[in-house]
């Protein structure tokens, strides 16, 4: 395979056409922002965590009934996927409330559900990513009703095999963000999976692990990163 043109620059990857129109190399940078990109920095690292991390957890995904866009780990920040439509969809799900949840609704962070919750967000830099539901999703035509019962599936399914995994590492899967894309009429796992989109807290100390460690300056940033690297045993 043969690495051809940019197509794409994000945040935190760079994303290369290929000689397969199916196929796109993402490669991921150590940019770091937040609060909609006004709060912005490097984490020394960061590009290759997140990397071999979604991949890891891709791959289990796979084998657990979650189709995602991974085909091939190439380096330590770049990746081969399927070339995907991405749905213009944030799917979040929680397990313990935190952040924009736990401000929004007065709940205190660290409140565990009996049951996880879902919800969407209309990926639009323009507008802030506004919250939505499936009706909204639906009068906005960025997905089908169908579509959108397939995703609701994956992300309950993904959140189950995620906290065993994340559990035996003793951390604790407090929420995540994930996002989907069609290729070939279906839908698949795409973007990534690490500590930008998830928040990880130790289980013992309740230690954050995660990208609020930058979002709210609370310092060990590059340590946390590799803190996780380390504990899923990718180092
Ligand atoms: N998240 C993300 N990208 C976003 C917004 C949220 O990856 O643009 C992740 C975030 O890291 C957390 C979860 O989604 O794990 C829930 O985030 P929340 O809605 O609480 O928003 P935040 O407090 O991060 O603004």
């Amino acid at each position: 395979m043969e690495k051809r043109e940019q197509l794409y620059e994000g945040k935190a990857k760079k994303v290369f056409a290929t000689d397969d129109p199916d196929i796109v190399i993402v490669d991921y940078k150590d940019d770091a922002t937040a609060f909609n990109g006004e709060k912005k920095g490097t984490i020394v690292g960061k590009g290759v965590v997140n990397n071999r991390m979604t991949n890891h957890v891709f791959r289990l995904l796979e084998k657990e009934g979650v189709p995602t866009h991974y085909i091939e780990e190439l380096s330590d920040r770049e990746t081969a996927v399927k070339k995907v439509q991405i749905v213009p969809l944030e799917v979040i799900i929680r397990n313990i409330a935190a952040g924009s949840f736990s401000k929004r609704l007065g709940v205190p962070e660290g409140k565990k559900f009996r049951q996880p919750t879902i919800e969407f967000s209309y990926k639009n830099d323009e507008l802030g990513d506004p919250l939505i539901n499936s009706y909204f999703a639906l009068a906005l035509e960025l997905a089908t009703e169908e579509e959108i019962e397939t995703i609701k599936r994956y992300a309950f399914r993904v959140n189950e095999v995620l906290k065993a995994y994340f559990l035996q590492a003793d951390i604790e899967l407090v929420d995540f963000k994930i996002e989907f894309g069609r290729f070939k009429g279906q839908i698949i796992l795409a973007d990534e999976i690490s500590p930008d989109t998830c928040r990880l807290w130790d289980v013992h100390t309740h230690e954050k692990l995660d990208k609020d460690r930058f979002r709210r300056d609370l310092g060990n940033v590059e340590e946390a990163y590799q803190e996780v690297f380390k504990r899923l045993g990718l180092d």
